[in-house]
């Protein structure tokens, strides 16, 4: 009896712990998690200022709140806020001005577990595009919101808004800024489910109105149940050729591994046609991923068994695990 009545104490605690899981509870299902992220490629060399540090920083408190059992879709929520909110990068705060010298910003998220998704374009006075994204996900009966009438509505769900000064290169339309640094990240869980955000201010002097990769599912962001991907790029370019959704489909019809499957489409099909390209992710079993066919990369990672790691240019192109 008293055995019995252990076996059932047991399974009502894992019941409750998977109930909370799934409301947004902790997670304590597994040990194992992982988190990656990146802030663009670069073409040429240049100064690191603060990036990898403040990088290594953002993943030190995503591996907390994964470590505490935080769900991933609200890691990578959190990871990619703070990447807009630094002006460090291509998105939120430092985003790009386009050719009529004003900000433009796209961003898109994805519960892979659920397959649930959310998008934004052509935000101009939103200052977190992947809340706003997240919003349209769980607040709307859409996926993809763009435009005035969009952001009117995504501010009417909760959305912050900010004036036009916020954007710091607003009014500077310089073409030879350097052209990237759109931000994404990709959590496993310790439920081993998978999410991935990516925020862009696309190309500097792009055309207004003009929509990249970065909010576009299966080009931009994807996730599934078995893996997870933010890309970096020409947007026009990973839209044609649906990156993500194409290493994806490998790994799951054919069985590639996550490395020869990244490396066959990034390296040698895009690489080859001098199509400049980065792709970060990750699987189910938390091997990690960053592979760019340009300069350098700027991107980090942090497992359970793995301190923080953040390269620009150093480093391997490889994976981890
Ligand atoms: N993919 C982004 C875009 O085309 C730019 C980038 O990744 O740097 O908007």
């Amino acid at each position: 009896l008293k055995t019995t009545a252990i076996f059932f104490g047991v399974a009502l605690a894992m019941g409750a712990r998977q109930a909370m899981a799934e409301t947004g509870g902790p997670c304590a299902t597994n040990e194992r998690f992982a988190l990656v992220l990146h802030g663009g490629t670069r073409e040429e060399r240049e100064e690191d200022r603060g990036r990898t540090a403040f990088v290594r920083q953002v993943l030190t408190e995503g591996a907390a709140e994964l470590r505490a059992g935080a769900p991933s879709l609200d890691v990578v929520e959190r990871t990619v806020k703070k990447l807009e909110d630094s002006a460090l990068f291509n998105a939120g705060r430092g985003s790009n001005a386009n050719a009529g010298g004003f900000a433009e910003v796209d961003a898109g998220i994805a519960d892979g577990a659920t397959r649930r998704i959310g998008s934004v374009a052509s935000m101009r006075g939103i200052k977190n595009a992947v809340a706003a994204a997240r919003l349209v996900m769980e607040k709307s009966p859409h996926v993809f919101m763009v435009g005035d009438r969009g952001e009117a509505y995504v501010k009417s769900l909760g959305a912050e808004a900010v004036p036009p000064a916020y954007f710091i290169k607003n009014k500077q339309v310089n073409p030879n800024d350097p052209p990237h640094g759109t931000v994404g990240a990709v959590a496993l869980d310790r439920c081993g489910h998978i999410s991935a955000a990516t925020s862009t201010g696309g190309f500097g002097a792009k055309i207004p109105g003009r929509v990249g990769d970065s909010p576009v599912f299966g080009a931009g962001f994807y996730a599934d149940d078995q893996v997870g991907f933010s890309s970096t790029g020409k947007g026009e370019d990973f839209i044609r050729y649906t990156v993500p959704r194409d290493v994806a489909a490998r790994i799951r019809y054919r069985g590639d591994s996550l490395r020869k499957a990244a490396d066959s489409v990034i390296v040698d099909e895009l690489g080859a046609k001098g199509i400049e390209a980065g792709l970060i992710g990750l699987d189910l079993s938390g091997q990690v991923l960053m592979t760019w066919s340009a300069a350098g990369m700027t991107r980090g990672y942090v497992t359970d068994k793995q301190d923080p790691q953040a390269f620009i240019f150093e480093g391997s192109r490889g994976d981890a695990r």
